[in-house]
């Protein structure tokens, strides 16, 4: 058995030991003589695996007791439409940065259901860096205000977690949820598909303080509506049940680690290896503002395109896959998740540079 180094942007590697530990318990999961795919979700099996996710997760961000946990279907996309049917309770209007490719979808999106402010943007400069909150615009009024905490394609990553007075902070932290600590009490609500850093596509997890959930819209499906999910422990209709069983394989790995806090020091570490790298040659170039370089999605370019291709195969040959960019940006782009080992990004720098040696 041969693995890759898979550096898609989504869905994205898992770690090993996940995987190996999912296919142990295929068959007979903890003697109960079936795969968790076969379970109901109403037995004491799957509400017991459903209970230890959410409170592995609960501990690993150090979740408030005021916030509830999700665990919804419909991925990112659909929260663009859920979280103003749920947040706007009544106002007319809401507030969004426009930081890339994700934080655009977003808007249009949300736009279908209320006005949206566009509070601050970088589309002056192609969306290559996070834009400082003194040029941001708030409204008052505004119902929430929206961030897309890592831009996926465009590799743009707030640092830092804006203060919006009273006004819900509201974020779509999809590509690098769980990737670092984070201080949960300063959002209203976090959301994020799984299928970049968390588990398997199918699963997306919100969270929300409670008492921002209660006043959805009247038009809101139940299921979309966080306080009917709230009560039903996310379980009015069938979950996805395999996808919350991985995720929760997830957290118990990202705990037998040291949790966040360790977790962030290899992320810094594994980032640094590219950055420093592109830093110092003139074959590659890396875009984005250095104080707002995501340490999930690294998108860079060779000074000429036209090795492009050649750059692909050979890194395919070599084990090295998915490094193409988006097609929005073009170029390459390198996701280097909490499941990326560090033997992986060594082995996409030394690459580099030999392809930049041998063609430079
Ligand atoms: C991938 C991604 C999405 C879309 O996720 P889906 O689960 O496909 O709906 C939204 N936002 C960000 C930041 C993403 O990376």
């Amino acid at each position: 058995m041969a693995r890759v180094f898979n550096f898609s942007a989504g869905p994205a590697v898992l770690p090993e030991p996940v995987l190996t530990r999912a296919a142990e318990e295929m068959l007979d999961w903890h003697g109960s003589g079936m795969s968790v795919m076969e379970m109901s979700h109403r037995g004491k099996e799957f509400i017991a695996i459903h209970a230890q996710a959410e409170a592995d997760l609960r501990e690993l961000l150090a979740i408030p007791g005021n916030y509830k946990v999700l665990f919804l279907q419909g991925g990112a996309a659909a929260q663009f439409a859920i979280v103003p049917m749920n947040l706007l309770r009544g106002k007319k209007a809401a507030d969004y940065v426009h930081t890339g490719y994700w934080s655009k979808k977003a808007i249009t999106e949300a736009r279908r259901y209320c006005q949206v402010n566009i509070a601050a943007s970088a589309e002056d400069a192609r969306f290559t860096y996070a834009p400082k909150q003194d040029k941001w615009k708030l409204d008052q009024g505004a119902a929430y205000v929206h961030i897309t905490s890592n831009e996926t394609i465009d590799g743009v990553e707030f640092h830092w977690i804006p203060d919006t007075g009273r006004v819900p902070l509201v974020a779509d932290a999809s590509s690098h949820i769980l990737s670092r600590p984070l201080d949960v009490s300063r959002f209203g609500l976090i959301y994020a598909g799984a299928q970049k850093n968390i588990g398997p596509a199918g699963l997306t997890i919100v969270i929300v303080r409670e008492d921002l959930t209660g006043e959805a819209a009247p038009y809101t499906p139940s299921v979309f509506d966080y306080k009917v999910q709230a009560e039903a422990d996310s379980m009015i209709n069938t979950p996805p049940t395999y996808a919350v069983y991985v995720a929760g394989l997830v957290f118990q790995w990202l705990k037998s680690l040291g949790g966040l806090a360790r977790m962030e020091e290899i992320n810094i570490a594994k980032a640094r290896l590219v950055y420093d790298y592109l830093d110092q040659t003139e074959f590659y170039h890396s875009p984005v503002a250095k104080e707002d370089r995501s340490r999930m999605n690294i998108p860079f370019r060779l000074r000429s395109g036209e090795l492009d291709s050649e750059f692909l195969k050979q890194a395919a040959s070599q084990g090295l896959t998915q490094l193409k960019g988006h097609r929005a940006v073009g170029g390459m782009r390198a996701s280097i998740y909490n499941a990326m080992p560090v033997e992986g990004v060594k082995a996409l720098v030394d690459f580099m540079r030999e392809f930049e040696r041998t063609h430079g």
